[in-house]
């Protein structure tokens, strides 16, 4: 029996998002402009937040942030090991050194109490990420940050909508950046955006990121604009296109029904497995949160399951069923390794989450049928 294949993840577009970007391809306006603008403005709306600043991706916009802070050779950034290498990679851009902190297990997410103990006289910024829309204790974070005079970029890729004590992440806190990737909980094809409260960094980013003008293409190039700018800065190009921002319109008006469903199936997988030795199911904190489930990942306990996650995969993979590696811990990829010497054993519990991970597969358009066949699909392989 040959069923579809099931990916572990597919965007939701809409019939009106497509008939968005092609009216924006044919009003003879693609890259940044009205659209992007509106987007901007409905971000800043559904955010609460006064400085939004669309971009190409959520990379660009950790390298931005990490620029707009001015950090100096030898300076130290605190991240995770259990993340993404844009997050590890911009800071090294940005020419200052990563410093890890191993996770709580439980959550995957960084360790906040272990936090204090690797910042030194040369830490200038933390930057933790809500791992799968889990909000880190932001009021454990700030009061660690706010006493020492750090900065924090929030890796928040993956907590679009997620609310820590009843306020969106977004809301509050120095500086987010999220990510608007295909797999992200909504897309604009590539995008991201910065998001933060401090008018001079919004102004420095906005600087950063086309070319150091400090006018848009719009405002030089429409109707009103005038056609002069002046240079301030050699910046990026780094801009979001209005075709993005037009399918950011519509999916930031389905983001909050996206998330209902990923929450409702990522509840049905916990209760589904509660009750299976083969697994070892994250788990939340005591502190009020929502959850956003960007993706749905328990550790494979191989000596019940008989497999280790490879084989898991490879077996999903061959009944037709994707599945994903978020992620293996970074700190052991050859160049951190080889260049800021980092080594097994270092962060223990970031290693034994990295060895036995998985992302099951979890979307919105995900019926309880399909969600029904991986359950049916995984007993199979483990009987
Ligand atoms: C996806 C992701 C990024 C990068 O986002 P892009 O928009 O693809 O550049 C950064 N950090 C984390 C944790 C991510 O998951």
């Amino acid at each position: 029996m040959s069923e579809e294949f099931l990916p572990f993840s597919r965007p939701t577009i809409s019939r009106a998002a497509i008939d968005d970007v092609v009216a924006c391809l044919e009003s003879g306006w693609i890259t940044t402009g009205p659209r992007v603008a509106q987007f901007t403005e409905a971000l800043q709306t559904y955010l609460g937040a006064p400085y939004v600043l669309p971009l190409a991706n959520a990379t660009a916009g950790l390298h931005l942030t990490l620029l707009a802070l001015n950090l100096q050779p030898g300076d130290e950034v605190i991240t995770t090991p259990m993340t993404f290498a844009a997050t590890l990679n911009t800071i090294i851009l940005a020419g200052a050194k990563p410093v890890l902190v191993d996770i709580d297990p439980t959550t995957y997410n960084m360790d906040l109490n272990l936090l204090e103990e690797a910042i030194t006289e040369k830490t200038r910024v933390i930057m933790p990420v809500h791992f799968a829309g889990l909000p880190v204790d932001l009021d454990q974070l700030y009061e660690i940050a706010d006493r020492h005079r750090l900065r924090v970029i929030e890796d928040a890729a993956h907590a679009i909508g997620a609310e820590y004590k009843g306020k969106r992440i977004g809301s509050m806190g120095d500086i987010q950046v999220f990510s608007f990737h295909p797999n992200k909980n909504m897309t604009t094809g590539e995008g991201g955006c910065v998001v933060t409260r401090d008018a001079g960094l919004a102004k420095q980013v906005g600087l950063l990121r086309f070319h150091g003008i400090d006018r848009e293409a719009w405002n030089r190039y429409g109707k009103s604009g005038k056609q002069d700018y002046e240079v301030v800065l050699p910046g990026f190009k780094y801009n979001m296109m209005d075709i993005q921002g037009a399918i950011g319109l519509h999916q930031l008006r389905e983001l909050d029904s996206f998330n209902a469903r990923r929450a409702e199936l990522a509840n049905r997988y916990q209760e589904a497995l509660a009750d299976w030795p083969q697994w070892t199911l994250p788990e939340q904190p005591d502190y009020d949160h929502k959850h956003v489930w960007h993706i749905y990942t328990p550790l494979l306990n191989p000596d019940v399951a008989h497999m280790d996650r490879e084989e898991f995969m490879t077996a999903m993979k061959e009944k037709n069923i994707g599945t994903g590696l978020h992620y293996r811990a970074a700190h052991l990829y050859p160049y951190y390794r080889e260049n800021f010497g980092f080594k097994l054993g270092d962060f223990p519990h970031a290693e034994s989450v990295s060895d036995r991970i998985v992302s099951l597969p979890l979307f919105p358009l995900m019926t309880d049928a399909e969600h029904d066949r991986v359950l049916d699909v995984m007993y199979s392989i483990f009987k």
